[in-house]
């Protein structure tokens, strides 16, 4: 049986962080482990590609939830990526790091060594901010984050006069040392391209030759001896396979994968594994629970100005920005689909953001089913503006369903189960709507196109919302970091409550989700977890 010091189990934001940190001063192996395939690809690189690996199954799990009972019984999408580089290879690249405060918050938890002063170095060292680097970001690290402004459809400018309008101040960094206000995003990219963490860590350290990278391998389940994990059996073109950890095992399937990989193998809340039938090994309930997802709702507007739809949409616009992105790698398709937004208080009696904005100059009434057709817009002048409750109460959970490590899990989001939840989805769609109204933006709309004018009372948003919020792709807390073993999964250095050998380090073990966009935590879950590691085998 092959022998590594370390086996990282997913090759995604914080696995390949993981492998590059952990191979770097040359005196240990590490096997990563990916169950999906190479992300040489067009459709990935270029950022317009999201549209295609969305629904792509050969780069994505393309996982759906249970019905939802608070969404009138709908399920929901989601997609995670299932490639080198995993979901940071088919995201949607807005750069947010969070509040300060949400990692207060986590250290308050129980969570020493989580608050925001020490979490901020490992930001600042994944980055190089092409701004420059300053006190809060980085200069020459490996993910390269890029400001768009200069392509940017002039659009979004209403909508941040629109902002001003409403009194939130315009922010030119949402990740500098106050989030708060409107303004533009910027995006993980370099040259026009996205900057996954596969290209930020991978492929700089993937000659190394204390670095060994299985692709298409699914671990299967994890080899203990007693209480200490061992190694990992693993699928790979058919055949079962195991590797030995002499160290560790590490953990960063993500938040559906990690959590699943431990029911597998016997660790998760005794009642479910006997159920599944599974030899319960190490009951711990905290396994699969605690899950938290960002709820959005879209508002669409025919416009009476041009749009991106009028760019994109003919024929010859496709022809002439395809050939300018391709023979120079700039252009309106070296950006990615959210362009403007915000973090803003709906009630100023607030002490932080409770929501985040999005605005993209461009509308999509009919995509079918199973598509996202990102170059083929409304044939009108359409744009969208949503937003996102940033930080949600509802707490779902997830469940293996058999013993097949092949079978996707029982997802349960459980969204808007309180009415906390429900009252702030209702300020968010207030919000859009207040927006809509400003002179800046109601001297461009032609017709709010969804939901649509009939929406009116408290009752009739609040079913609007039931019957068409989805999720932002932001699930975390699956394998929740804490002090109690009864309830939580990992402690402070991210070892496995009640066992040897075994960490878990991914968006799971957020203990709540951050407010904003989850990629540059998880990319700095990775980097920090690196540095515990090595710390702690020195
Ligand atoms: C469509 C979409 C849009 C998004 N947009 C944004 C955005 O604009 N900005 C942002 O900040 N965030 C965004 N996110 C969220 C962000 O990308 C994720 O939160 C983040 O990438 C998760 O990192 P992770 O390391 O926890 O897991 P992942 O990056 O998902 O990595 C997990 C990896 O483990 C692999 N794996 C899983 N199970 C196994 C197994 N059993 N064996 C071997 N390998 C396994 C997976 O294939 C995957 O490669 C988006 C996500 C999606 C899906």
């Amino acid at each position: 049986m092959a022998e590594f010091d370390f086996i990282v189990v997913g090759a995604g934001s914080a696995g390949c962080v993981l492998a590059n940190r952990l191979t770097e001063n040359g005196r240990y192996t590490v096997l990563l482990l990916e169950a999906g395939g190479s992300d040489m690809s067009f459709w990935i690189w270029m950022p317009i590609g999201y549209g295609k690996t969305f629904y792509r199954p050969s780069v994505n799990w393309m996982y759906s939830t249970e019905p939802i009972p608070q969404l009138d019984g709908r399920v929901s999408y989601w997609p995670r990526g299932k490639v080198m580089g995993g979901s940071s290879s088919i995201n949607a690249m807005v750069y947010i790091r969070g509040q300060r405060e949400d990692f207060e918050d986590w250290k308050a938890m129980g969570n020493p060594g989580w608050g925001w002063d020490d979490v901020l170095p490992y930001f600042r060292k994944s980055e190089t901010n092409d701004r420059g680097s300053c006190d809060v970001r980085g200069g020459d690290g490996p993910v390269h984050v890029t400001t768009l402004d200069q392509y940017l459809h002039p659009l979004c400018e209403d909508f941040l006069q629109a902002g001003e309008e409403l009194q939130f101040r315009r922010n030119r960094d949402f990740n500098g040392v106050v989030q708060e206000g409107v303004g533009t995003y910027q995006n993980t990219a370099k040259d026009g391209m996205r900057m996954s963490a596969a290209r930020a860590y991978i492929h700089p350290a993937r000659k190394r030759p204390n670095l060994r990278i299985e692709k298409r391998a699914l671990a299967t389940r994890l080899l203990f001896g007693g209480k200490r994990a061992v190694g990992v059996s693993y699928l790979q073109n058919g055949v079962e396979r195991q590797a030995r950890a002499r160290r560790e095992v590490i953990l960063a399937a993500g938040a559906i994968n990690s959590p699943q990989l431990l029911q597998l193998s016997g660790v998760g809340p005794g009642a479910l594994l006997r159920d599944k039938g599974i030899e319960v090994l190490h009951a711990a309930e905290g396994v699969g629970r605690h899950l938290q997802d960002h709820l959005a709702i879209d508002y669409l507007f025919r416009s009476k100005v041009p749009t991106l739809n009028n760019q994109l949409r003919p024929w010859h616009g496709k022809l002439r920005h395809g050939l300018h992105y391709v023979l120079t790698r700039r252009g309106i398709l070296s950006l990615g689909v959210n362009q403007a937004g915000g973090f803003v208080r709906s009630r100023p009696e607030l002490t932080r953001p409770n929501i985040q904005l999005f605005f993209s100059p461009v509308s999509y009434t009919k995509a079918p089913p199973g598509k996202r057709p990102l170059m083929s817009p409304d044939p009108f002048p359409g744009f969208l503006m949503g937003a996102q409750p940033t930080r949600p109460t509802s707490r779902g959970h997830l469940e293996i369903r058999s013993p097949d490590p092949l079978a996707p899990p029982a997802i349960h989001p459980k969204y808007l189960e309180t009415e906390f939840d429900v009252q702030e989805m209702l300020e968010a769609s207030k919000l859009m709507r207040q927006f809509a109204a400003t002179p800046a933006l109601s001297r461009i709309i032609e017709s709010e196109i969804l939901p649509g004018d009939h929406i009116r009372t408290d009752d009739q948003f609040i079913a609007d919302i039931r019957a068409r919020a989805g999720t932002v792709f932001h699930p975390v807390g699956t394998c929740r970091m804490g002090p109690d073993p009864a309830q939580d999964v990992t402690d402070a250095r991210l070892r496995v409550h009640g066992l040897d050998g075994l960490r878990v380090a991914d968006t799971s073990v957020f203990p709540t989700v951050t407010s904003g966009n989850t990629n540059a935590p998880a990319i700095m879950v990775g980097e920090k977890a690196s540095d515990i590691i090595l710390e702690d085998h020195r």
